[in-house]
């Protein structure tokens, strides 16, 4: 397939202000579209300028939710160059993604190329300040106009780019983590594996809740027994528990997150055991007052490494240790961040430089 350059009239001047970069707020000039059409395949795929879509009301993602996204990051290096991390882990699971859609897959190489052809155009949105990043939205959505309950005939690939400030302003930050006890995110056979819109809109309501009681943060545990924790809003959690690093298996209801598989690997070359076991509620809080919990951690692209403060369960709080991020979460996010802006070499092959 062709990838057409569509010619753009009028560049907006990049970024203003690197210091006051809002998430997901501003985009850039371009974004790579293309088409789905049964029997057609995908086709039309251009670099165009960044504008709204017309979509008939009828178009089936507006009714049945038919959507699936992924999210990475390039990062700005101290040379100049342009870095992206892993990226074609998140194309083969957006692939994967769009097979529990029942969704058309994607050429993942053709797509990551015209992703680093797009970055090229756009690398001046690339911002440079310590921490900030381009964050790369991969989307598909089914577009045929239908209010049949079915998969789609039509569907449209996207890629939009945002540039995006330094998550901690001023030091990392420990989260306060509700545990909901009633709400769950995802069941056993559901879609708790695909990133998948319909994931988010179903976790806003108790994520509400959580926020106007002053927590930062949902953990889902298990929609079984509710026992067993799973994972957090975007991100997947990590627990240093008798010394030994254990997190949830993924067995469909967890998403396979690229930060935790990077994670997991530089704490395996670090020396510590790794269980990958589901931790119940009442390990993770009698474990923060018997101290065989010492740190407990988020791992997502947009914050990489979130330290866990304390969790919230029914009537209980616990903290872990005096709630200041954890040595070994500081440790690991220094690392993970050092080989995505190129401060350390890289020898997992993680880097992709434009
Ligand atoms: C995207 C996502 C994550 C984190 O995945 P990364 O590949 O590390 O960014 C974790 N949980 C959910 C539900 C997600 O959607």
């Amino acid at each position: 397939m062709d990838l057409q350059i569509l010619p753009i009239d009028q560049p907006n001047p990049p970024i203003s202000d690197e210091n006051n970069l809002v998430f997901g707020k501003q985009f850039t000039d371009r974004m790579f579209v293309m088409e789905y059409d049964t029997g057609k395949g995908w086709h039309s795929a251009r670099i165009q300028p960044y504008a709204p879509f017309v979509l008939d009301p009828a178009a089936m993602v507006f009714h049945y939710a038919q959507e699936i996204f992924e999210g990475l990051k390039a990062f700005r290096r101290a040379d100049g160059t342009i870095a992206l991390f892993r990226p074609a882990d998140n194309f083969a699971r957006f692939n994967r993604s769009a097979r529990r859609m029942c969704m058309p897959e994607v050429d993942e190489s053709f797509l990551l190329d015209a992703l680093l052809k797009l970055i090229r155009f756009e690398a001046d949105w690339v911002p440079h300040n310590e921490g900030t990043s381009l964050y790369i939205r991969p989307t598909m959505i089914a577009t045929e106009p239908m209010l049949g309950v079915r998969p789609s005939n039509k569907y449209l690939c996207y890629i939009i780019l945002s540039p995006v400030g330094a998550y901690y302003k001023g030091g990392v930050a420990p989260v306060k983590i509700w545990i909901s006890d009633y709400y769950v995110r995802a069941t056993e056979g559901g879609t708790g594996e695909a990133k998948t819109g319909g994931n988010y809109a179903a976790s806003l309501y108790a994520a509400k809740q959580a926020a106007e009681n002053g927590y930062d943060q949902v953990l889902w545990l298990d929609a079984k027994e509710k026992r067993f924790v799973e994972e957090v809003g975007s991100m997947n959690m990590l627990f240093l528990y008798d010394g030994k690093i254990i997190t949830s298996p993924l067995r469909g209801t967890v998403l396979d997150g690229i930060t935790r598989r990077s994670a997991l690997t530089l704490l395996g070359e670090m020396g510590y055991q790794i269980e990958e076991r589901a931790l119940t509620v009442d390990e993770v809080m009698e474990g923060a007052t018997n101290g065989r919990l010492t740190e407990a951690f988020g791992t997502g692209t947009a914050v990489v490494i979130s330290p866990v403060g304390s969790f919230c369960y029914k009537e209980s709080c616990v903290q872990l240790g005096d709630g200041q991020p954890g040595k070994l979460t500081m440790k690991l996010y220094h690392q993970l961040t050092d080989i995505q802006y190129g401060k350390e070499p890289d020898p997992y092959s993680w880097v992709t430089l434009l």
